[in-house]
């Protein structure tokens, strides 16, 4: 073979590990040389190589230096082949039988020779060290699946881990048997391109320590570690509480779209729940949807909501929270009376609802209240919008669909007593600026109240109470005036109670 190394047991250049430097022997010092390899039947030709393994690093020019008189710098280059220095001569031979090399030691001086021994000794531990290594990579290092699933064979995992050899897969269970159920807590999972991926309970898990997962790994020991890792968490555990906790969200996290779409708020509610069950009631964090819930329940009846939170039955904000969440609303009567913001509602839905649901009658209802002066938002309310008195009542303005379902309230206003000619002025300002939205006003609904029935007398001119007007905003179309049929049938009943004989 070309270019191999004479030395006995050297491999140097025999095969593709192990591609070293050659050197040939020198013309002057051949003897030298062939006197110095611990070989017998050495015959020396054109061809007989001897590799750099044999030589001291003093030995060996790997470098080239020259000056450069114009610049006045020492320039280094590399060699492409290293070369010797005059007078090398080989002295490392580590794999040789020691009767091989005797001949060459007894001819050299007892200072020669002990030095020589100290070097060869040197040597030896450095190629039993690689030889320690090489033999360490064989056994904990692997390159592809294979060689993975030799060393887990050959090599021991803690009793703890159950193994399981799949086609593609190494899988390390950690099973906790109660009352003859297993039960997986952690699984690692190591596959074919020879990821390792984690997880807990059926979930896996995004970290190990700071790393993200999958990890790729090349040896049993970098594996052994996180299973040693896992092992102790699964032993230190002792909060089985939370551990339900987290197995129950997780699962219900995981079945998201199994369900319809109509019940996946009421998921999102039981998770957030089962969330705010393992906190301190200092941290309740609440999502959107809740705080938009809790809101509207405790504005429909402040009563149940307190109700509902006092019972335990669910964990709602405190009211002070929702106060908090709707003072940042821009909702308030102050707002709409501005003329920036009358209608502004209107205006938002009218783009949300389809082309049908713009046909509407403006709906007039009356809320008695409490009343009273409070600062809230940064505003002062509870005054009434066209006195100075405390407000009584709320005249409330609400839009209903002749063709669907859609129904809404559009403006409120808070009122201690109003007189007909200023609720007409509202009632037309109203219908003109819904009219210019993009609605269209078929007509006017109250209750049978007299006041009501006046102010809308006021659309004839003179004021002449009908069933059927000009539209203000159209001379061609109808305005429609209907009496809540309702109100009717509880003023029935009301005079029925209420007569004497
Ligand atoms: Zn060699």
């Amino acid at each position: 073979m070309p270019n191999t190394c004479c030395v006995t047991n050297c491999r140097g250049n025999y095969d593709a590990e192990n591609k070293v430097a050659v050197f040939s022997f020198p013309k002057v010092e051949e003897l030298k040389w062939i006197q110095a390899i611990p070989r017998r039947d050495l015959v020396v030709t054109k061809n007989t190589k001897v590799c750099e393994k044999h030589f001291t690093d003093d030995d060996i020019e790997r470098v080239s230096t020259f000056y450069k008189e114009s610049t006045g710098e020492t320039l280094i280059a590399k060699l492409k082949k290293p070369r010797l220095k005059e007078g090398a001569t080989p002295k490392i031979f580590p794999h040789c039988p020691s009767y091989l090399s005797s001949t060459k030691v007894a001819r050299d001086g007892p200072e020669v020779r002990k030095l020589n021994l100290e070097e060869q000794h040197l040597h030896k531990a450095i190629a039993d060290s690689l030889l320690t290594k090489e033999q360490y990579d064989n056994k904990f290092s692997f390159q592809n699946f294979v060689e993975m699933q030799n060393c887990f064979t050959i090599n021991e995992v803690p009793p703890f881990w159950s193994i399981i050899h799949k086609d593609k897969h190494i899988i390390f269970l950690s099973l906790v048997i109660t009352d003859c159920v297993p039960c997986i807590t952690y699984a690692i999972t190591i596959n074919d391109v020879l990821q390792l991926s984690i997880s807990y309970k059926g979930q896996n898990l995004s970290k190990h320590k700071d790393t993200k997962l999958p990890i790729k790994v090349s040896n049993f020991n970098q594996v052994l570690d996180i299973l040693k890792n896992y092992e102790t968490n699964v032993i230190n555990y002792d909060n089985p509480l939370d551990d339900n906790l987290y197995f129950v969200t997780s699962s219900l996290k995981k079945s998201m779209n199994l369900f319809e779409d109509k019940f996946k708020f009421l998921i999102e509610f039981f998770i957030e729940q089962l969330h705010l069950l393992k906190l301190n009631p200092v941290r309740y964090r609440y999502s959107s949807n809740m705080l938009i819930f809790s809101s509207l329940l405790f504005h429909i009846s402040p009563q149940a909501y307190k109700f509902i939170r006092h019972s335990g039955n669910l964990i709602l904000p405190d009211p002070s929270t929702i106060r908090k969440v709707s003072s940042m609303l821009r909702s308030s009567p102050v707002y709409e009376q501005q003329d920036k913001y009358f209608l502004s509602y209107a205006k938002q839905i009218f783009s949300k609802i389809s082309d049908g649901d713009h046909n509407v009658f403006l709906l007039l209802d009356e809320i008695h209240m409490k009343p009273f002066m409070d600062y809230k938002g940064g505003n002062i309310v509870g005054n009434s919008y066209d006195n100075a008195n405390l407000a009584t009542s709320a005249h409330v303005f609400m839009l209903n669909s002749i063709s669907s379902s859609f129904k809404d309230v559009v403006h409120i206003v808070p009122v201690s007593h109003i007189v007909a000619e200023g609720l007409f002025t509202l009632l037309k300002k109203i219908i003109l600026a819904l009219e210019e939205i993009g609605f269209k006003v078929m007509g006017i609904v109250t209750d049978n109240n007299s006041i009501n029935r006046k102010a809308v007398s006021n659309f004839n001119n003179p004021p002449q109470f009908q069933v059927q007007y000009q539209h203000p905003a159209d001379e061609k179309r109808p305005l429609f005036y209907l009496i809540d049929s309702v109100h009717l049938i509880k003023c029935v009943r009301n005079n029925w109670i209420n007569q004497k004989n």
